[in-house]
């Protein structure tokens, strides 16, 4: 089935007591045992809900996975995959990495023993010299933030295979949608399920998809045992929000390509990275590997004063962090969103003074142009 059908039916099958179309929110903790020693398949929420349950399987089967996970946030979802290695283990890391993650693992799994390199993913060469003998697994960023910059997500999981190594990635940007990771040979995928797949900024979610039945019993082990799951009603709007998924990145898509060619011409604009602009180094790639370029562009304007001017006098476009909602968002990644970033790091990678995120939403594109021309102005 075309990936438009499964995300539109998700959650459809479930309720058969009353035959309630969409999957109802099983706004409850525990579950009444039917005897002694039996059990409805449900016995505590934080175990499995049936709401949450209609979310990971739907989510399986958008990936092509043996089984799906749902967290209370993507950072959640992330933490609960770190316990899958132990002390002394290494992995290689994408550099321009959402700054959240940087600060998981820096910050908080370095404590237990737990080592990470950052390298530049678009380059598989790099990634290979990055390996070690205790490097366990590759977390990768299928397209970066914010310099939306491209992994070869096959290239990368036939090396992982070579090495033995399990190959993560944060498919955030993408979706299901635009690359099925676990068919290029990925191991898990991970999302931040408040920003695309949830769709409309009202909902913290992380998901997770694992491509193996026995990997995916350890993951369902520490979803559990450590318990950040996400809670029946958010699981609910989670399901809402990918129903539409595949239209609202259509649309978005369409607007973010009128965008990034739109501010390449402004006088007030240096770089736009855009990976479908044909100049953007990704552009071939992502082309051969995506059905889509998403809706995120980055770029820089040619004075840091128009900065500010920017963020404050957009009317439409709203200055807050996240992204992949209906609604246009912009950010400054310098000082919003990769702040626990090292400020070297940063200047090398090119966050800097100049740069600007924007989220394009499903508005109209013209609207958004003219919310632009004006600010400028
Ligand atoms: C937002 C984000 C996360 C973290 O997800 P939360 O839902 O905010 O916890 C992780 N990775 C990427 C790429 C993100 O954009």
């Amino acid at each position: 089935m075309n990936i438009a059908t499964t995300a539109a039916q998700i959650g459809l099958e479930r309720e058969t007591r009353t035959g309630a179309v969409t999957v109802p929110i099983y706004q409850t903790a525990t579950f009444r045992h039917p005897g002694l020693g039996q059990s409805t398949g449900y016995d505590y929420s934080r175990s499995g809900n049936p709401t949450r349950q209609a979310l990971e399987e739907g989510m399986a089967r958008l990936e092509g996975g043996s089984r799906g996970f749902a967290y209370a946030s993507g950072m959640a979802a992330i933490t609960s995959l770190m316990f899958l290695f132990e002390r002394g283990d290494h992995l290689v890391v994408t550099e321009d990495l959402y700054g959240g993650s940087y600060r998981l693992f820096e910050k908080l799994f370095q404590q237990f023993g737990l080592s990470f390199s950052y390298v530049d993913t678009s380059d598989v060469e790099l990634v290979r010299q990055a390996i070690r003998p205790n490097t366990r697994a590759l977390f990768v960023e299928s397209l970066t933030n914010p310099l939306l910059k491209v992994a070869d997500v096959a290239a990368l999981a036939a090396l992982c295979k070579e090495k033995g190594m399990l190959c993560i990635v944060d498919n955030t940007f993408l979706t299901p949608y635009l690359v099925r990771c676990l068919d290029l040979g990925a191991d898990i995928t991970v999302y931040s399920g408040s920003k695309y797949l949830s769709g409309h900024n009202d909902t913290v979610c992380g998901l997770v998809a694992v491509k193996d039945a026995a990997l995916a019993e350890k993951v369902y082990f520490h979803q559990n045992g450590a318990g950040a799951v996400l809670g029946p009603q958010d699981s609910w709007l989670t399901i809402r929000g990918i129903k539409t998924l595949t239209i609202r990145m259509e649309r978005q898509q369409e607007n973010a390509l009128a965008l990034a060619l739109w501010l390449k011409e402004h006088p007030g604009v240096g770089r736009v990275y855009y990976p479908g602009l044909p100049e953007h180094p990704g552009h071939d790639l992502m082309q051969r590997q995506c059905t889509g370029f998403g809706a995120m562009i980055a770029f820089e304007v040619a004075r840091p004063e128009l900065v500010e001017r920017l963020l404050m006098k957009t009317r439409l476009i709203s200055f807050a962090e996240s992204l992949g909602g209906v609604e246009s968002l912009i950010t400054f990644p310098k000082v919003q969103t990769h702040a626990d970033i090292e400020p070297e790091t940063l200047q090398r990678l090119g966050i800097n003074d100049l740069l600007l995120r924007l989220s394009v939403g499903i508005e109209d594109k013209d609207d958004l142009i003219a919310d632009l021309a004006q600010a400028f102005a």
